[in-house]
């Protein structure tokens, strides 16, 4: 039957992913990232974006060949259909809108005759996205009435086939795509029609990325003006009198973090909150997880600590030192089949302490306010805290990392103190084959301002995952001094954060690259 063939083929999902900011993706085109089977992307798609696929998709990259030769696209569109034919749900994603100059209609012709189910996921095109984020607006009741969007690429061998003089009696604003190395071409043609070369122009370099440039002139300096800037693809030019309006009307620059790129190496559960205040603040944000955890699961040690929790002295406490720590002991708790109340009946009063204000948020949302928060958020301070509060002679559980910081226990030995130390979770470091040789030349063209590590294992995940020959031009934003001096070995440029805490790293970011810090 027809329609069981077609679930068999699988299906292709055509979608545009905006043209670079990531949170300029749709909802659709963010929901088919997490549940295609295989991903099929090009060049045009951000490290940003490309940073919220999942580590273990599959992807397929058809932007450039080795020697920069582009994948022809005869060849995509038999891959398209080599693997929906698999049966699976082939996501093809393409940069800004997939029918504007997106060749999507040619991807189609061939799934079509394949009779390949689709569906198209419109996306946001770079010929309206770009000219906004330049303070642009391509059209305004006072200038322009319509906005028309022109390829200013050469068929193959042939000249851009352009009717001038009717582009000049629309009196709307002209937005051409890929027009970069066709630009004087395009402009004298505009002004031999008739145009007036004073006519307000402007070329976008790599809009809504880190790194945007605007250069603003008229259509009789605009080709000048963009060669001194030495403006690069991906570009558009805009042309027309709105393109005046963004002396006034520019913004995107002007955020706080604007025009800034940064790397965030959390794991992912945890990396959102840095990640998105960063991305609040105007940062593009590209997420690469250093490292995972990985619950010990059996974990006969947990289960004979909880089983006599409570026996062992007049006052016990529970110690957490990050907030995947504090989740994964109390989804062990329910794996083990216990209740929360079983740990409290046991004739020991019952003392929780958290190593800073992420954990004891963690602890928060199990309904627990730890008794102990140390002063300054770390394993040293923690363990002296810890040292100077409890009753002589207390049991001090810890549920931590396998290779938990070696600053804790010394002082809660050294106080007699009865400890016992419980790995809950192994920490595992990341590869990223699909980012890392990205990230490693964006790193090296500078286009990176800071990478930041929240623990001295994320310094490790990353230089083990991205494998860069020289780390001494990456700045490194780091959580602690113990992570500081795990990012100095590699020769990184450091800087600290004030505390141990998301809101400080937030803080010494715009104290470092927001825009009244200076630089
Ligand atoms: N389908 C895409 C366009 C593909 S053609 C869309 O709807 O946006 C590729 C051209 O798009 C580039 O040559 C450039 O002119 C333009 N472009 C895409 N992304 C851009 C960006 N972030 N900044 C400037 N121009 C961009």
């Amino acid at each position: 039957m027809e329609h069981t063939e077609k679930e068999r083929k699988g299906k292709v999902w055509l979608a545009g992913a905006g043209p670079g900011d990531a949170s300029l993706l749709t909802l659709k085109a963010a929901r088919l990232i997490e549940k295609a089977d295989v991903i099929v992307y090009d060049a045009l798609i951000s490290a940003e974006t490309l940073s919220r696929i999942p580590e273990k998709k599959e992807v397929i990259y058809v932007g450039k060949h080795a020697g920069d030769h582009p994948v022809p696209q005869e060849e995509i569109n038999r891959i398209l259909v080599r693997e929906a034919e698999k049966g699976k749900q082939v996501l093809r994603l393409k940069g800004g809108d997939p029918f504007v100059f997106g060749r999507g209609g040619e991807e189609l012709e061939l799934l079509i005759r394949a009779g390949i189910p689709f569906e198209i996921v419109p996306g946001v095109t770079s010929a309206a996205a770009v000219p906004a984020y330049a303070g642009i607006p391509v059209t305004h009741r006072d200038y322009a009435s319509s906005f028309h969007v022109i390829t200013g690429h050469a068929r193959k061998g042939g000249r851009v086939d352009l009717d001038f003089p009717a582009l000049v009696r629309l009196k709307g604003t002209l937005v051409f795509l890929m027009g970069l190395s066709a630009m004087e071409f395009l402009l004298n043609g505009l002004t031999e029609a008739g145009m007036d070369p004073d006519t307000p122009a402007a070329v976008l370099e790599n809009g809504t990325c880190a790194g945007q440039r605007r250069v603003t002139a008229t259509v009789g300096t605009l080709k000048e003006a963009s060669d001194r800037a030495g403006i690069k693809t991906p570009a558009i030019i805009v042309v027309g009198k709105v393109c005046a309006l963004s002396s006034q009307m520019h913004w995107a620059e002007d955020r706080v973090l604007g025009g800034r790129q940064f790397l965030v190496t959390r794991p992912r559960q945890s990396s959102s909150s840095l990640a998105e205040r960063l991305r609040d603040l105007g940062a593009q944000v590209i997420e690469m997880p250093a490292i995972r955890t990985e619950p010990i699961c059996p974990n006969r040690r947990l289960r004979e600590a909880l089983e006599t929790f409570g026996t062992h002295a007049d006052q016990e406490w529970l110690v957490f030192t990050s907030p995947a720590g504090a989740d994964l002991f109390f989804d062990q708790l329910m794996e083990l089949g216990m209740d929360l109340r079983s740990l409290l009946v046991r004739g020991a009063e019952v003392r929780i302490a958290a190593i800073g204000s992420g954990t004891a948020a963690a602890l928060g949302k199990r309904g627990l306010i730890p008794d102990l928060v140390p002063r300054v958020y770390s394993a040293a301070a923690l363990g002296e805290a810890l040292a100077e509060t409890a009753a002589e002679g207390s049991r001090i559980t810890v549920a931590r990392a396998e290779k938990g910081s070696e600053e804790l226990l010394p002082p809660l030995l050294k106080a007699g103190l009865d400890v016992d130390d419980i790995p809950l979770y192994r920490t595992l470091y990341e590869t990223h084959p699909l980012l890392k040789d990205r990230i490693r030349e964006l790193l090296e063209q500078g286009r990176i301002d800071a990478v930041t590590f929240t623990s001295a294992s994320t310094v490790r995940g990353f230089t083990g995952a991205v494998e860069c020959a020289d780390y001494t031009g990456i700045r490194a934003v780091c959580i602690g001094e113990q992570t500081a001096a795990e990012a100095a070995k590699y020769g990184m440029q450091i800087q600290v954060s004030d505390q141990a805490s998301m809101d400080a790293m937030v803080g010494k970011i715009v104290e470092l690259f927001g825009k009244d810090s200076g630089q």
